[in-house]
């Protein structure tokens, strides 16, 4: 598939870290890797209301999987740990309870004996249920057992839709049993099928999580979806209609909770590899779809107005869809964040204001706060930004021009026969080809 081998090429020197890493420790004993990591610490990231606790993990088995990394393109939660995670993966491989009790001590060296709990707790992994990354060991050794003081209104775990099978439920329902209350956290990202597997290369279809949303109901489970603000590539008009439809339809679904992420940039995504190798391109700045230094990220701009739309779409909608926190601090690897025309100060206020809606609840100053940056120096560089977007035409006409000159960087003198991988399918052409966004 196309944008896997793209993918796949991206992510080459990490795959080099990881399997050298996994390789070398191949050649120790279970109880010498176990000895390696228990002095590790688990990412904690604590939000008001929530904690984040990325269990110290093999990394996430959908991007591992066939041996090579690739995983979905927007996605970059690994690169830095590449290393870490082989070793964890050997130890996995030769002894899952010895795993099991590294990846909990990693969780207490973070976060001390019996934590003291917050309203809701993300523990998990890459794809909690997924027994390759968390096996039934560790499903014990972290549920089973108190590991906070006082047990946390909401468990959080983050999975794949495509995961979330009647039996995986059941099983995962022994271990945290005595939890009245668990969600299960997924990435929908968009509601277009084409544009999740083609394009971001999730390979999970509208299918899979319709059924996992009736699945996770059936079984007393919370259905938590997380959408994407920004994909790589589009149009900022583009990407504003692709949020709002895909939250809409995250609604229709029957979805409890539906987080935004915002697109930020990373070295091993997409966004991070336009901006590597395209954002100098004459023909896509004539066009803007790349701008130099800010190639690759959404304006802060967009996002009030794609929340304000969504507003005015369905008012109510806040009451169970939220935005995580923009913020360069709170991410488990390196990134860079949305900002307007510049990033400082005048950027930073308007990224402060998202920030704030989480806790004050304040969407109706959306409305407002559109009409205040339209006042902003910067939104003329916004506008005129937008007027040479019209250049790139439809949602299909976009996706062909990346689409070949990221199979011209990737593909050398092959790119023709890389591209020719690249189709659009005629129900996408008809839907999103012949207007001009
Ligand atoms: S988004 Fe989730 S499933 Fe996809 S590569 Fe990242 S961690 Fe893995």
């Amino acid at each position: 598939m196309f944008i896997d081998q793209i993918i796949t090429e991206i992510w080459k020197p990490v795959t080099k870290q990881y399997k050298e890493a996994y390789e070398a420790a191949k050649k120790l004993s279970a109880e010498e890797l176990y000895e390696r990591h228990i002095a590790s610490e688990m990412k904690y990231f604590p939000y008001i209301g929530v904690n984040m606790n990325y269990i110290d993990t093999c990394g996430c088995p959908y991007r591992m999987a066939g041996g090579q990394l690739s995983g979905c393109s927007m996605c970059d939660y690994q690169s830095e740990l590449a290393k870490r995670q082989g070793s964890l993966l050997a130890l996995r491989e030769m002894s899952p309870a010895l795993y099991a009790k590294a990846v909990k001590q990693g969780f207490i060296n973070s976060r001390g004996e019996n934590a003291k709990s917050n309203v809701i707790e993300n523990v998990s992994g890459y794809d909690s249920l997924d027994h390759s990354e968390v096996p039934e060991e560790l499903c014990e050794e972290l549920f089973r057992e108190d590991i906070f003081e006082d047990a946390p209104f909401i468990y959080n775990v983050e999975a794949r839709a495509s995961t979330v099978t009647e039996e995986r439920l059941k099983s995962f329902k022994k271990s945290v049993a005595n939890r009245k209350r668990v969600s299960i956290d997924f990435g929908v990202e968009v509601s277009d099928e084409w544009i999740r597997n083609e394009w971001l290369n999730k390979s999970v279809t509208n299918a899979q999580i319709q059924d996992a949303v009736e699945l996770l109901h059936k079984n007393k489970f919370k259905a938590v979806g997380n959408v994407l603000f920004g994909v790589p590539g589009l149009t900022e008009e583009q990407m504003i209609e692709v949020f709002v439809n895909s939250v809409l339809w995250m609604d229709s679904i029957g979805i409890d909770k539906i987080v935004i992420h915002v697109l930020n940039r990373k070295q091993y995504t997409l966004q991070g590899y336009i901006y590597q190798k395209l954002r100098n391109d004459e023909e896509l700045l004539e066009k803007g779809l790349v701008q130099g230094e800010h190639t690759g990220l959404p304006w802060v701009f967009s996002v009030i107005r794609g929340l304000e739309k969504l507003y005015r779409k369905k008012s109510d909608i806040f009451k169970k869809a939220v935005v995580t926190r923009v913020d360069v601090n709170f991410n488990s690897i390196s990134n860079k964040i949305c900002y307007n025309e510049a990033e400082g100060e005048e950027s930073n206020k308007y990224i402060d204001y998202i920030n704030g809606l989480a806790l004050n609840n304040k969407y109706d100053t959306l409305k407002e706060m559109v009409e205040t940056i339209k006042q902003d120096t910067a939104y003329k560089a916004y506008e005129a930004l937008l007027e040479k977007q019209k250049k790139c035409g439809s949602f299909a006409d976009t996706f062909k021009l990346m689409g070949k000159k990221l199979a011209q960087c990737v593909g050398g003198d092959n790119w023709e026969t890389l591209y020719s991988e690249f189709e659009i399918p005629e129900k996408f052409m008809q839907e999103r080809g012949n207007k001009n966004e």
